[in-house]
């Protein structure tokens, strides 16, 4: 076991600013020319798990003012410290979590964290958003964030209790499940109140797409990080924080988040506390149900699977992160039938992905995939989309029984999705191996041209919102530096209010789509739940609270600016790795297969429209049309100029 206690150690900080162990450094003050923030400790933890050393680094001055926090600092950390040509699942690969400058604070909806890597899955930058209570925790131990390098040459998980940090044996949490590992930890620390981010089997035995789960359903889902976490045999990160978090202003914002709170409350506050389920019935009327495959876009169970049936006959608890008012995380919990016993918290994506994308219409079984998937340690959206793939494979008769390891796999049969979804958590038999890689590669693998109907981009499964009749979104899906995932521009919100005709494209698309991805880049930097958008009516708002949390005066625009850098920096890091334009391109379904039904009325994305999109969409951004590189000038603006200098622009 390591053991580290910051007074033994507090001059092993290595950045250049020098903060003495008597410092107050949250506090509001001028150190020579630089301003130093509240709301951060200004402190974050490097720690190697290969020879186990922990360090604790002061956080450079200049970062919160360039890169805000969240995934602002995680891409700064995958930029400074994984070089061209690092293997994604190699001790070289660096993986950092952080919080934004609002965890620990008032400021509703703000206890969230990232996990920032090489994703093993996409390899292109890759991060994820975690809801519940450790983002708020880690501020209140003391750091902003934690980069580990490295792998530990056996099982081990890190236990940071304020100022002692310790790296503890794990070989009695082998194979444990994310809920048992949190279980046995707060057991083993004997405090229930300890925060746990932990990986099931699937990390451990690095499922491509494995992600980090705390509070047992609040999960970094997306981009493989938990099988990161795997491959450097870190089982899990518990906490302990007994710390204040200081602000600028504390009485004002005690004042002004009055109002906010009260906002989440009402009808402001996204789905409210009906929750994100309701949006099957909405898709399925709108003919954009994605289903069995993304074939057809109605579904023919959708009463069945529905948000409102749900909520009136399975979920029994409605649960909420820390400094949130709304509590949208829907717990449903089966008494009866042959799922009697599952307790799973479903949400919109995953009762899609495992539901109308599969052709299940069981809502029981659902939940037991969901809660399979939450306590072996899969994301969701992958592990419903690579099932989907691997079911037209089986239906066109590419797969037989015999492939499939004996599943009878056809859309809809819910027994066999829900033994898929287990065998892929523990890596049981060949086929489930295969699916665990991705359904890039394992089209790849399989050849027949199966490549055609993975439904990824850049090697991650995509998210429910169809591209083929809802194409400002697919723009979004295809130029997000992280692969198809909605939550990096919102553009498909442009399809859902009718802003341009959404079965075509043109060179307007571009703009928006830009600035989207600016904007949400902002919100995951402050680290602020996306449900609570329209609280912020008023994004000046915004800025406010920044001032009151930070102490730094500035407008939103300055903010947004931010949020570019931060983008592009991440569209940086996909360049140094080998990603271009030729990687912004939808599944060959999307172009090559026409939707034929009562609204999709021969709805395909048009080639020759797509690239007239996507130019719009690099011309606005300023990185070259041909190769989608930032330009020397847009990186200069930016005050990227070590970007420029690697990128030879
Ligand atoms: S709205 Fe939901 S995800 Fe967002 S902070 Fe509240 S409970 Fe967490």
């Amino acid at each position: 076991m390591s053991e580290f206690s910051k007074k033994e150690n507090m001059n092993q900080s290595k950045s250049k600013v020098e903060i003495s162990e008597n410092s107050e450094h949250t506090e509001s003050q001028k150190k020579g020319d630089s301003f130093v923030f509240k709301g951060y400790t200004g402190k974050y933890l490097d720690i190697n798990l290969t020879n186990r050393e922990i360090k604790v680094m002061n956080l450079p001055d200049d970062w919160p003012k360039k890169y805000i926090g969240g995934i602002g600092f995680g891409i700064k950390t995958a930029w400074d410290n994984i070089p061209k040509g690092v293997d994604s699942l190699s001790p070289e690969n660096v993986i950092s979590f952080w919080t934004g400058p609002f965890a620990g604070t008032l400021v509703p909806v703000s206890s969230k964290y990232t996990a920032v890597a090489k994703s093993p899955l996409t390899d292109s930058i890759g991060f994820g958003i975690a809801s519940g209570y450790f983002g708020a925790e880690l501020k209140r131990a003391g750091y902003d964030g934690i980069v580990i390098r490295g792998r530990a040459d056996k099982l081990v998980y890190l236990f940071i209790d304020d100022d002692v940090i310790q790296i503890k044996d794990a070989s009695h949490l082998k194979g444990k499940t994310t809920w048992e590992t949190e279980d046995l930890i707060k057991k083993e620390q004997q405090d229930e109140s300890v925060r746990v981010a932990s990986i099931g089997s699937a990390g451990e035995k690095l499922v491509r797409y494995a992600c980090i789960t705390n509070a047992k359903n609040r999960h970094v889902g997306r981009n493989g990080l938990g099988c990161v976490m795997g491959s450097k045999n870190l089982k899990a990160i518990a906490l302990r924080g007994t710390k204040e978090v200081k602000v600028a202003d504390l009485k004002i914002l005690l004042k002004e988040v009055k109002q906010l709170y009260k906002d989440c409350r009402g009808p402001k506050m996204y789905y409210g506390r009906e929750g994100t389920p309701i949006k099957i019935l909405v898709h399925n009327k709108r003919a954009v149900l994605a289903t069995k495959n993304f074939r057809q876009m109605t579904f023919e169970g959708a009463e069945k699977v529905s948000g409102e049936r749900m909520m009136k006959e399975k979920v029994r608890k409605l649960l909420a992160c820390e400094m949130c008012a709304v509590a949208c995380d829907h717990v449903n919990v089966i008494y009866e039938g042959e799922y009697k016993g599952t307790v799973g918290s479903v949400d919109f994506e995953s009762l899609w992905a495992l539901g109308p994308l599969c052709g299940v219409d069981n809502l029981d079984a659902i939940t037991k995939a969901v809660e399979l998937c939450d306590t072996l340690g899969t994301d969701t959206l992958s592990t419903g989309g690579v099932i989907a793939w691997a079911m037209e494979c089986y239906e066109k008769g590419i797969f037989s029984k015999q492939d499939t390891d004996g599943l009878d796999l056809k859309f809809g049969n819910h027994r066999a999705m829900v033994e898929l979804v287990r065998r892929i958590g523990e890596r049981d038999g060949k086929f489930a191996t295969m699916l665990g890689e991705g359904s890039k590669r394992a089209a790849l693998q399989t050849g027949k041209n199966t490549i055609k109907f993975a439904m990824q981009i850049k090697g991650l499964e995509t998210s429910a919102y169809p591209f083929r009749p809802m194409q400002t979104g697919a723009l979004g899906h295809a130029t997000c530096i992280t692969g198809a995932f909605y939550q990096r521009s919102g553009s498909y919100q442009y399809d859902e209010k009718d802003t341009f005709d959404r079965f075509s494209l043109d060179d307007k698309r571009g703009k928006p789509v830009a600035d989207g991805e600016d904007d949400y880049t902002l919100v995951d930097s402050l680290i602020i739940c996306k449900f609570s958008r329209r609280i912020y009516t008023d994004k000046e708002k915004v800025a406010e609270l920044w001032y009151w949390v930070t102490g730094e005066k500035l407008k939103y625009a300055d903010l947004l600016e931010r949020g570019r850098r931060i983008y592009t920096l991440g569209k940086c890091f996909n360049v140094r790795h080998g990603l271009t334009r030729k990687d912004d391109y939808l599944p060959a379904r999307a172009y090559e297969e026409p939707l034929n039904d009562h609204i999709n009325k021969n709805a395909v994305v048009k080639m020759n429209e797509w690239d007239i999109a996507l130019d719009s969409y690099y011309k606005y951004r300023g990185w070259d049309m041909k190769t989608s590189i930032p330009t020397k000038k847009t990186l200069k603006e930016l005050d990227l100029n070590d970007a420029a200098d690697e990128l030879g622009v």
